[in-house]
C-alpha cells in the first residue's frame, strides 16, 4: 500500500489548486469551469476523474460547473449518448449549474467566423482534404500557402454563405483561419475551421450543413459560458495557441485553457473507439458490461460513487502522462464496500453437509449482525437446520498441513452457530464427494464449547432448506496484459482480451438476499463483495462479483 499511503498523504495544493489561487491572491473573483464531453459513446472513468477535478473545483471555490456537449461532429453522436452523460455525472454525485451544447452556438460562431473573414483572417480554401495535407509541411519544413488564400473578402464572405446554404458538396470547400503556413506549431498552419457534412445533426436537424471544427468551437463556447479556467488532457497543450489565437482575434471576453496529464489505469483500455469496438465485435456485453472500465459498467459491477471519487482524489493531478494500477481503484472500492455493504453468506461451490445428530424437520433462527462497521444496519435472523451447504474449498478429504477447515474426523466452526465434526463421506460411483456427514455439538451455539476446548477453522455456510439459488458472474481483467495498448504492429488490441474474463457459475445464499434490488451490494463473508445485477427477476437472483475481500491478484503476479 505504500503507493496508496503517499498518495493520500499528499494533502498539498494540486497545480490547478495554485493557479485558482493565485488568481483569487491577485483579484480574480469567480471559478468557472465545464466539463465538456462528446456525445460519442458513454463515459468511463477517465471522464470521472475530469469530472471530479471540474465540479470539484467549482465547489471547493464556491464557483460553477457547467455540462456542456461538444456535439460539433453529427457522424459519430447521438441523443442515447447524450442521456447516459447526464445519467452518469449526476450518479457521481454532481449538479450542473448550466447545461449547454456546442450546437446552440452555432448561429453565434457562424457570425463569429464572418467577423473573421471580414478582418482577412479566414478564407475559404477549395483544396481537397489530402492537397489540405500535403501542403501543411512537416514539423521540419514550412507549408505552402493555398493558392487561394489571397481570395478577397467578398469572394470569401459569398462563398461562406453559399457553403451554409448547401450549394456545395461534402469536401468541396472549407474554410480556413489564415495564420501562418510557417508557424513552428503545425496547428496554427491555417487550421480548418469549419467543414461540409450534409448530415442530420441530433439537435438542430438538417438546419446546418457546415459544422465547426472542435478548435475553432471550444474556445468560443467557453467564452460565451464565461468559463474561467478550461480545463482540459494535456494532448491539447499544443492548441492552446490556437485556443488564444481565436479569443483574441475575435475580441471577445476572455478565458484559458490548462491542461492536466490524463488518467490511464493498466490492464484496460479507455478510448472511446476502442471501448465501442469492444461493443460492436461483441467482446463484450454491451457498454455496461461490468468488465468495461465505463461508469455505467463499473455502476453495474458494484462500484460505488464514493468509491470513483475517492480513488479520483487519491490519483490526483498530475501533469505528466501516467498509469495507475487498476489496484489502486479496486483497494477504493473495497474500502467503501467494507464500510457501507452488509453481510451475508453464500457458498459459490457447494457441497451438502448433513448434520445428522441434529433434529430433522428442525429450523433455527440465529441473529447476525448486519454490518459490523455500522450498527444502525441492525441484525437479521438467519436459518440454520440439519442440511447445509458449504464451500467445497472448506473442505479436504487429505488435509494439508496447517488446514483448520474441515476435514475427516475434524471438528471447525460454523459461522455463528455450532461447531461440527466430520463423521463420513460420502461419494458416487465416480468417487466424487457427494455429501458429507456431520455430528455437532449442541452446547456450542455461538462460540462455546461444551467442554471449553479451541477450534480453530471457521467456515460459512447457509441453510440447504432455504437457501436461494443464484447465477454468479465471476469477472477477471478485461486484458492480462498491463498495457493492452502496447501490442506489437499487425495485433489488434482485441486479441490480447482475457478469454476467461467472465465466469459464470451457480451458488446458494442466505434467504434474506431476496428481493434485494439492482444494485444492492453485499460482503459475502469470505467470499467477496457482490451486488445485485440488472438480469435478476423475481424467479431468478442474478448476482455480480465486485471485489474479493483482499488483493489476490498481487499475490498471483509476484
Ligand atoms: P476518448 O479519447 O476516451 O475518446 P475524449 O477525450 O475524446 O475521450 P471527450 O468526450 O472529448 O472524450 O472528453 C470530455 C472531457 O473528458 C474532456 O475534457 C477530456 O479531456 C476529458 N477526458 C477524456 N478522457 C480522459 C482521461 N482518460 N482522463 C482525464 N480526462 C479525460
Ligand atoms: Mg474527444
Amino acid at each position: 500500500m505504500d503507493i496508496i499511503e503517499k498518495i493520500s498523504s499528499e494533502k498539498s495544493l494540486n497545480f490547478l489548486e495554485e493557479i485558482i489561487e493565485n488568481g483569487i491572491k491577485s483579484g480574480e473573483t469567480s471559478v468557472h469551469t465545464r466539463f465538456p464531453p462528446e456525445p460519442n459513446g458513454y463515459l468511463h472513468i477517465g471522464h470521472a476523474k475530469s469530472i471530479c477535478l471540474n465540479f470539484g473545483l467549482a465547489k471547493k471555490y464556491n464557483g460553477k460547473c457547467n455540462l456542456r456537449f461538444d456535439d460539433t461532429n453529427p457522424v459519430k453522436e447521438d441523443v442515447e449518448y447524450v442521456d447516459s452523460i447526464m445519467n452518469d455525472v449526476q450518479w457521481l454525485g454532481f449538479n450542473w449549474d448550466s447545461m449547454h451544447y456546442a450546437s446552440d452556438y452555432f448561429d453565434q460562431l457562424y457570425n463569429w467566423a464572418v467577423d473573421l473573414i471580414k478582418q482577412g483572417k479566414a478564407y475559404i480554401d477549395d483544396q481537397n482534404h489530402e492537397e489540405i495535407r500535403k501542403s501543411r509541411g512537416t514539423v521540419t519544413q514550412a507549408g505552402t500557402n493555398s493558392p487561394y488564400r489571397d481570395r478577397s473578402v467578398e469572394e470569401n464572405v459569398d462563398l461562406f454563405a453559399r457553403m451554409k446554404a448547401g450549394e456545395f458538396a461534402d469536401g468541396a470547400k472549407v474554410l480556413r483561419a489564415k495564420i501562418d503556413m510557417a508557424h513552428p506549431n503545425m496547428l496554427m498552419r491555417d487550421p480548418i475551421m469549419y467543414r461540409i457534412l450534409h448530415t442530420h445533426h441530433h439537435r438542430t436537424g438538417d438546419k446546418w450543413c457546415i459544422y465547426p471544427m472542435y478548435d475553432y468551437a471550444h474556445g468560443q463556447s467557453d467564452s460565451i459560458e464565461g468559463i474561467t479556467h478550461s480545463i482540459c488532457t494535456l494532448e491539447f497543450d499544443v492548441h492552446r495557441p490556437l485556443y488564444d489565437w481565436f479569443i483574441n482575434s475575435l475580441e471577445i471576453s476572455e478565458c484559458h485553457q490548462y491542461e492536466f496529464a490524463r488518467l490511464n489505469i493498466t490492464n484496460t483500455v479507455m478510448s472511446k473507439r476502442k471501448l465501442l469496438q469492444l461493443v460492436k465485435e461483441g467482446f463484450v456485453q454491451g457498454w455496461d458490461d461490468p468488465r468495461m472500465p465505463t461508469i455505467c459498467g463499473l455502476r453495474r459491477r458494484g462500484y460505488t460513487a464514493t468509491s470513483i471519487r475517492n480513488f479520483a482524489e487519491k490519483v490526483g493531478v498530475a501533469k505528466r502522462d501516467n498509469i495507475i494500477d487498476l489496484g489502486l481503484l479496486e483497494f477504493c472500492v473495497r474500502e467503501d464496500l467494507n464500510k457501507i455493504s452488509e453481510r451475508r453468506m453464500a457458498v459459490l461451490n457447494p457441497i451438502k453437509v448433513v448434520i445428522t445428530s441434529y433434529e430433522e424437520g428442525k429450523t433455527e433462527y440465529i441473529s447476525c449482525i448486519n454490518n459490523p462497521e455500522n450498527e444502525s444496519a441492525g441484525r437479521r435472523e438467519v436459518p440454520f437446520s440439519r442440511d447445509i451447504y458449504i464451500d467445497r474449498d472448506d473442505f479436504m478429504e487429505e488435509p494439508a498441513k496447517k488446514y483448520f477447515r474441515l476435514s475427516p474426523g475434524k471438528e471447525v466452526r460454523l459461522r455463528y452457530s455450532y461447531l461440527i465434526k466430520c463423521e463420513e463421506v460420502i461419494k458416487d460411483e465416480a468417487g466424487e464427494i457427494i455429501e458429507i456427514r456431520c455430528s455437532h455439538d449442541p452446547l456450542s451455539m455461538g462460540g462455546n464449547s461444551s467442554d471449553g476446548r479451541k477450534v480453530k477453522g471457521v467456515i460459512h455456510w447457509v441453510d440447504a432448506t432455504k437457501a436461494v439459488e443464484a447465477e454468479v458472474r465471476l469477472f477477471d481483467r478485461l486484458f492480462l496484459q498491463e498495457n493492452p495498448n502496447d501490442v506489437p504492429e499487425g495485433v489488434e488490441f482485441t486479441e490480447m482480451i482475457n478469454s476467461e474474463s467472465l465466469q459464470v457459475t451457480k451458488g446458494y445464499v442466505e434467504p434474506s438476499i431476496k428481493g434485494a434490488k439492482e444494485g444492492c451490494s453485499f460482503q459475502f463473508e469470505r467470499v467477496g463483495y457482490f451486488c445485485v445485477d440488472k438480469d435478476s427477476s423475481s424467479e431468478k437472483l442474478v448476482l455480480n462479483k465486485t471485489i474479493g475481500l483482499k488483493d489476490t491478484w498481487a499475490k498471483i503476479v509476484k
